[in-house]
């Protein structure tokens, strides 16, 4: 068996690339076929010890294409890092859609750790060194947008602002349930995201104007 290459690690997923697949290896898989390898006690980029897990899986997005999916755990300092990479699909992109239906939560999202999710009027998911990138659907936005929401309710001394949780977290279970319309705009300089519907609206996304 052919093993997979590993080169310029330790470093963060982001760029430059840390890891390369090898391709030939592809041929030999059946095309639904989902690809895991671990690698355990390799070196913590935090904590320096060897006590690592790096993950890469690679699976195929119907009308996206192929994604590279890594992680690296750490059982000594708890460090995680996800990520995923796309193989085409490299222009600054943005997609803008309409939740506006309970089938749109099965709706596939790719989400870089490079990406901002904006869900107007409730909460922005930001890039960043703690940022991970995932596939998910819709559904698994609004939920770790939930979660979010959730914590920081718990944690609010304020009771407006409690308050102020509490109705976002009501406005969720409610686009969640398709009663109401709510937009979603990803933006990803990397390229590496997407929303894959019909009703999804691609554009090109102007890096230099990334707040209006
Ligand atoms: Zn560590």
């Amino acid at each position: 068996m052919i093993k997979t290459e590993i080169f310029r690690y330790p470093g963060l997923l982001s760029k430059p690339k840390t890891i390369k697949i090898n391709h030939s290896k592809l041929l030999f898989m059946a095309e639904e076929q989902l690809k895991e390898e671990d690698f355990e006690h390799q070196p913590c980029p935090l904590c320096h010890e060897k006590t690592l897990i790096l993950t890469e899986r690679e699976t195929e997005v119907p009308y996206f294409g192929k994604v590279y999916m890594f992680s690296m755990t750490c059982n000594n300092c708890r460090y995680h890092k996800a990520d995923v990479e796309a193989t085409d699909q490299k222009e600054p992109v943005k997609y803008e859609f309409e939740i506006s239906s309970e089938d749109d939560m099965k709706v596939r999202v790719v989400k870089s750790a490079e990406a901002t999710v904006k869900l107007p009027h409730i909460a922005t998911i930001s890039p960043g060194p703690a940022a991970q990138g995932y596939v998910t659907n819709i559904e698994g936005i609004l939920n770790r947008v939930k979660h979010q929401i959730d914590a920081a309710k718990e944690m609010e001394e304020d009771e407006e602002d409690k308050k102020k949780a509490k109705n976002l977290l009501k406005k969720l279970l409610n686009i969640t349930w398709g009663k109401e319309k709510q937009k979603i705009i990803i933006e990803d300089p990397s390229g590496n995201s997407a929303i894959i519907s019909d009703k999804a609206v691609k554009s090109h996304f102007k890096v230099k104007s990334a707040d209006k």
